[in-house]
């Protein structure tokens, strides 16, 4: 099979089959074979990185190689160094108490964290190789094997994957599924051990529904609309500067990217200035600017200009970032600044959809309570951003507030802390990746118990026929 043909469900089950066999024949996945299979990781993205970066620019238009490097492989290769440092220290078996008198009578309790088998990953276009290498570090280091759908809407990257990896894995370890959005269909319907799907909401509300099918169990990364309040408290150049940093990173098209923007109402005007001026600092050019990624594809930079277009015909001030470069030149590119839209109202798409794109949204407010409030009425989201110097105040967000992760005082950056699980929670995702939850996500946890050396029930005279003694002891059991 070459590597972007279709997959039909035989070719599926056959991929899976043999997957399932190996995996069975091998017997437990000793921690030597898991750093193997996660030093083979690394040498991929390590010997091929040119390559790698080549293909992920031409699936963007243009993506640098510093940039790749940054988002991509760096990412990647230290997701799967940590996953390295601790695998023998997260599979040691765990001891639990035993409840009294067992536990004087030398019986124990351990949960002993065994692989799934397989587990899917379904992955989206944006940060191509760190949506498969990051699940992929702890799916390995669990002991399992896996089958990797990349997207199709970055399909140089997916040819070079399928490709890699064949040449890196037998495809019993890992192999790589090419195709389109059928492809895509029949993989989250295939009867896994566990499926790890990133992506769009839409999406993984069908992936769940198709994975029922098996009661194949589900880890959703999903996105949405993560907000950011700025403190009356903030340096808000500082708070400028870090959101717009976070904001340009990948033109916005990053799961956890600021989507809109609380700030205190009296220093709206002051905020606007201190973006502008961050932005033009870090892009002085926008035309011949390889530090500036393009948007993804045709019908994105359309949703991004109807997204404006909707905003500024509704009343928004829309207030692009900088005004240098020829329009149709970067029409062409597919590059674009970073726009505000400056007090937008729900009626519009850009406060109705996860933006996705080089779009912040900016709220004035004066009472905090207000911003809770507006982020309490909506879906749940994946990121959460405060600035601000007042413990009260974080606080005051942090536990009135529920979304998948929280930074303080700057934006993105934990996702970079592998030690912290990573995930959703109600629409935007479901599960976590990342660390000892990484681990234990693609683990199961089976709870072994092991007698000791008397034989309790009949010591204690409770074995059936039921006497009186069964009475007595169960009323000093059960008592206030
Ligand atoms: P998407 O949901 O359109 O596609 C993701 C994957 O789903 C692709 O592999 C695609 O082949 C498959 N797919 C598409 N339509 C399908 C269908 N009808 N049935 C089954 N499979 C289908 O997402 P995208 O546009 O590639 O990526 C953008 C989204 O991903 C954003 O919402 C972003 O927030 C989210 N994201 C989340 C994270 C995270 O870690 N939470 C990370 C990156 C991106």
């Amino acid at each position: 099979m070459t590597a972007m043909d279709e997959y039909d469900q035989d070719a599926l089950e056959r991929v899976l089959k043999l997957q399932k066999e190996s995996f069975l024949s091998e017997g437990p996945t000793a921690a030597d074979l898991r750093i193997n299979r996660i030093d083979r990781c690394i040498s991929l993205l390590v010997e091929n990185q040119q390559q790698l970066c080549s293909a992920v620019n031409s699936d963007f238009g243009c993506r640098s190689v510093r940039v790749t490097r940054m988002s991509d492989i760096y990412t990647s290769v230290k997701s799967l160094k940590h996953v390295r440092k601790n695998i023998r220290k997260w599979m040691r078996p765990v001891r639990r108490p035993v409840p009294f008198p067992l536990n004087i009578l030398g019986a124990s309790a351990r949960i002993h964290y065994q692989p799934k088998g397989v587990v899917g990953i379904m992955s989206p276009w944006n940060v191509p190789l760190n949506v498969v290498f990051s699940p992929l570090a702890d799916i390995l280091g669990a002991g399992n094997r896996a089958m990797i759908k990349p997207s199709e809407h970055a399909p140089n990257t997916a040819r070079l994957l399928a490709e890699l990896f064949d040449r890196y894995f037998d495809r019993t370890e890992v192999s790589v599924i090419t195709g389109g959005v059928a492809t895509s269909q029949r993989f989250s319907e295939l009867n896994l051990d566990h499926l790890i799907f990133t992506g769009s909401t839409q999406v993984g509300r069908s992936i769940m529904k198709a994975a029922a099918k098996h009661l194949t169990p589900v880890t959703l990364e999903l996105g949405g609309k993560s907000p950011v309040i700025i403190s009356k408290t903030a340096d808000l150049q500082d708070a400028a500067e870090k959101i717009i940093t976070g904001k340009a990173m990948n033109a916005g098209q990053v799961c956890i990217s600021p989507d809109y923007c609380f700030v205190p109402e009296d220093r709206l005007n002051e905020f606007i200035e201190n973006c502008a001026a961050a932005f033009q600092s870090q892009y002085p050019d926008i035309e011949a600017n390889d530090d500036l990624v393009s948007i993804i594809n045709e019908s994105h930079w359309q949703r991004i200009q109807q997204y404006l277009d909707d905003a500024s015909s509704k009343g928004a001030r829309v207030v692009p970032l900088s005004e240098s470069g020829n329009e149709a030149r970067l029409q062409q590119a597919r590059r674009q600044p970073i726009s505000l839209v400056v007090e937008p109202n729900d009626n519009m798409r850009v406060m109705q959809e996860e933006i996705f794109g080089p779009i912040l949204c900016v709220i004035g407010y004066r009472d905090l309570r207000y911003c809770i409030e507006f982020i309490n009425s909506r879906p749940r989201p994946l990121a959460l951003y405060y600035f601000g110097k007042s413990g009260a105040e974080e606080e005051m967000v942090r536990s009135h507030t529920t979304a998948g992760g929280m930074a303080v005082n700057d934006v993105a950056v934990h996702f970079a802390c592998d030690d912290l699980p990573f995930g959703g929670i109600g629409e935007s995702g479901m599960g976590h990746f990342h660390g000892l939850e990484g681990f234990r996500t693609f683990s199961h946890a089976k709870s072994v118990f092991k007698q000791g050396f008397l034989n309790m029930a009949k010591l204690s005279g409770t074995l059936p026929p039921y006497g009186n003694r069964v009475d007595k002891l169960l009323d000093q059991l059960i008592k206030k």
